[in-house]
């Protein structure tokens, strides 16, 4: 089938570059010349696990090109996917601007029936406004459907979750959309449990629950790790312990510095704002994002409790994506850290292994006292404490005595719990995790 993507970003490269796997003859488009170049001489804009292969071997095949001509991708396409960005608008509500820019684009390409897919997360209602926009825009009548079919990829993650999906949702009011839909994902070989096929309004729906669930249960057990620190009970051996529960589930059940990347603090601010705006006020997700902003707290309080003031002090980071096996720094944990601690006069020092650049990029200004390091070494070199903030594997084995060794004094703040707390004590550090330190004492004694 012949597919456009129209936005590619993490999402619409993931999904143009699977469903190109899937034997689609596939056009991704985007407004952003620099990054359609560079595709096309072979590179990648971010990194992401295993998606360089896939979009190697479609482009090899002839199935997978890169264009900033979104008429003639619309042309050439029956099925036009839309994955620009939704970013934070005002009030925290969806900023819809690409969305509808993007639909005012296709619909002045419009001549012949397609069929145009929100993977975009959009707020409900959202896709009767793009009709309007799509029949607006088309130069003649034309026939056309909108779907929702939003995307539940994880960065870090993105092939394999698009390749073996828990689920793909589509929204539709049209059996002919919905069965090319069906045909597009085919290739898939989904049990009919896993497809959900429904309005657009409840797909739409699904994608924000989803999220905002995630981002809740994320919170929830944060708030646990904080009164776990309290009662000197150990939030790593609670989580297992809740986990085993199959009503509950392990997964989303990692206390830390609070969640971040591009979808939950959007999502979940989106959500708070649709459930103002309908008078349906969602005070657990509302709660959710309260306590995510202190928690993001809690690592500075951690830092001034072990060191007092923070002026002049040396400080390692270690980790600046909002989650391992990504370059993408948007909304992270560690980045908030950095800026704060640039506000209060420490001297920052970092190591990630793949998103400085865009941690450069993103921090603007505050960057330029930061000292970023080409590995842990240089981080921790002649520092007063060193802060885990992402849990990528490699600091889950860590020679503490080397790092140690480098440092002015031996203090770690494990945000992540990827150290082992026993084995770091003797090492000679002052460790402290989320939410376990008094009871791993217990148990090494
Ligand atoms: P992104 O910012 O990485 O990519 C968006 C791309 O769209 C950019 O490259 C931008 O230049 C391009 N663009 C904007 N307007 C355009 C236009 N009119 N025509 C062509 N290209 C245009 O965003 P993303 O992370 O891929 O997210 C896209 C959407 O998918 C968002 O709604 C997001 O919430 C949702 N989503 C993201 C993830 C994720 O993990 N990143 C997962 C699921 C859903």
């Amino acid at each position: 089938m012949q597919i456009g993507i129209i936005g590619t970003g993490y999402v619409g490269l993931v999904s143009g570059a699977c469903l190109a796997d899937f034997g689609h003859s596939v056009t991704c488009v985007d407004v952003n010349q620099a990054r359609i170049d560079q595709l096309t001489r072979g590179e990648l804009p971010f990194f992401e696990p295993g998606l360089a292969e896939v979009v190697e071997r479609n482009v090899t095949a002839g199935r997978l090109r890169f264009t900033t001509d979104t008429c003639a991708a619309v042309r050439d396409s029956l099925v036009v996917f839309v994955a620009v960005g939704t970013p934070e608008g005002e009030n925290g509500e969806a900023n819809l601007s690409q969305i509808l820019a993007a639909a005012e684009q296709i619909g002045g390409s419009l001549r012949e029936y397609k069929v145009i897919v929100t993977k975009s997360t959009v707020p409900i209602g959202t896709g009767a406004r793009l009709s309007q926009v799509l029949a607006a825009s088309a130069p003649r009548p034309v026939d056309f459907d909108v779907v929702s079919n939003p995307e539940f990829l994880r960065e870090g993650a993105a092939v394999q979750d698009f390749m073996r999906p828990d689920r793909i949702v589509i929204g539709s009011s049209s059996a002919r959309a919905a069965a090319i839909m069906r045909e597009i994902y085919r290739p898939l070989d989904l049990p009919d449990a896993a497809l959900i096929m429904t309005d657009v309004e409840t797909a739409e729906m699904i994608k924000y629950a989803s999220n905002a669930f995630l981002a809740v249960k994320i919170s929830y057990i944060n708030e646990v790790a904080n009164l776990c620190e309290r009662v000197g009970a150990d939030v790593q051996v609670v989580a297992r312990g809740m986990g085993l529960d199959q009503r509950i589930g392990p997964k989303f059940l990692a206390p830390g510095p609070g969640y971040g990347g591009s979808c939950f603090p959007k999502d979940t601010r989106a959500m708070a704002s649709l459930g103002v705006h309908f008078g349906a006020r969602q005070r657990l997700v509302e709660a959710a994002i309260a306590v995510n902003e202190h928690q993001r707290e809690t690592v500075l309080e951690k830092l001034h409790h072990a060191l007092g003031s923070l002026i002049g002090r040396p400080i390692a980071i270690l980790g600046l994506a909002f989650k391992p096996d990504t370059s993408d720094v948007r909304e992270s944990p560690a980045l908030h850290l950095c800026r704060r601690l640039v506000t209060l006069g420490a001297r920052v020092r970092t190591f990630d292994p793949v998103a400085t650049p865009e941690a450069l990029r993103a921090l603007g200004p505050a960057g330029r006292t930061i000292h970023f390091a080409n590995d842990v070494a240089g981080a921790v070199a002649n520092a007063d404490a060193v802060v885990i903030m992402t849990d990528w594997n490699e600091f889950r084995s860590l020679d503490m005595d080397a790092i140690g060794a480098c440092m002015r004094q031996r203090i770690v703040i494990d945000a992540r719990n990827v150290l082992d707390a026993a084995r770091t004590r003797a090492a000679g550090f002052t460790y402290t995790g989320t939410g376990r330190e008094i009871v791993s004492d217990r148990i090494c004694a």
